[in-house]
């Protein structure tokens, strides 16, 4: 009955624990922090809202702010309340090598700087990160200066739909779920005449291979664009019959 998974961040321990042991739930998060080596350890519970924030109830110790080092990046985040999801680690390290030297690229979606970050510490690309939420946001300030990037990462606490720029990217991401089409006419006019967007979504299985990218054309096509799909990856299971897809698609106008 014990977990026998658990996802560590920095020094802080996820870990899923059945309904049957909660009057036990302390005791044994004390020995996982104390045999794993950790300062805190979480209940693993929901991802939700506007935000994806978590709610995680804290087991044992206090601090839930903690540095999680991954390729080279430093992280520094809330662990109780903003996502950090281990199943996304290969697209952080895709996007590390996708970014060009010296392209922008624009993250409509920034979160603590998970997807970015990687772009311009290892891409050397240059970045507008927005992020909508404030707390969240205080983390990719924290970790741009962490990441030593301030040279070519800006950071924006505003929604993305009211970003005053236009034309101006070679990249965008898009790296959120569920309404992500509902931002697909924004991210266009964001885009120069023709550039790239990781777009992400999530699609009920008996829709793929057709979606996500089928709505991503016809929503580029009212706006004046042409949408061809580069490639595709599934990221991770979203709920039953649930994927979290992206899908890279050169956009250019028509
Ligand atoms: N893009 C990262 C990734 O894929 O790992 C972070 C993903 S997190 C699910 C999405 C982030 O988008 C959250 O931090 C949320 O607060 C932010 N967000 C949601 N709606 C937004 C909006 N309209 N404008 C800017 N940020 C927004």
């Amino acid at each position: 009955m014990l977990p026998k998974h658990w996802v560590q961040i920095g020094d802080v321990l996820i870990l899923p624990l059945r309904q049957e042991l909660e009057p036990y739930k302390h005791r044994i998060a004390e020995v996982y922090a104390q045999v794993i080596g950790v300062k805190t350890v979480l209940r693993k519970g929901r991802i939700g809202g506007e935000f994806r924030e978590t709610n995680y109830e804290v087991l044992y110790g206090s601090d839930t702010v903690t540095v999680h080092v991954e390729n080279g990046i430093r992280y520094k985040l809330d662990v109780a309340r903003v996502m950090f999801s281990p199943a996304n680690v290969k697209e952080r390290v895709r996007m590390a090598k996708v970014a060009k030297p010296g392209e922008l690229v624009v993250d409509m979606f920034a979160g603590i700087g998970h997807l970015s970050l990687p772009m311009a510490v290892h891409g050397k690309a240059r970045v507008i990160a927005i992020e909508k939420s404030p707390y969240t946001f205080q983390f990719l300030v924290e970790n741009i200066e962490l990441n030593r990037v301030q040279d070519r990462m800006t950071a924006y606490n505003i929604d993305n739909r009211d970003f005053p720029g236009e034309n101006i990217a070679d990249r965008i991401l898009m790296g959120y779920v569920v309404t992500t089409h509902e931002f697909i006419p924004k991210a266009l006019s964001i885009a120069k005449d023709e550039a790239i967007i990781h777009y992400h979504n999530t699609v009920p299985e008996r829709l793929m291979p057709e979606e996500p990218f089928r709505t991503f054309r016809e929503i580029a096509r009212e706006h004046g664009y042409e949408a061809e799909k580069l490639n595709e990856l599934v990221i991770k299971r979203y709920a039953p019959g649930v994927w979290h897809v992206v899908v890279d698609v050169r956009v250019f106008k028509r």
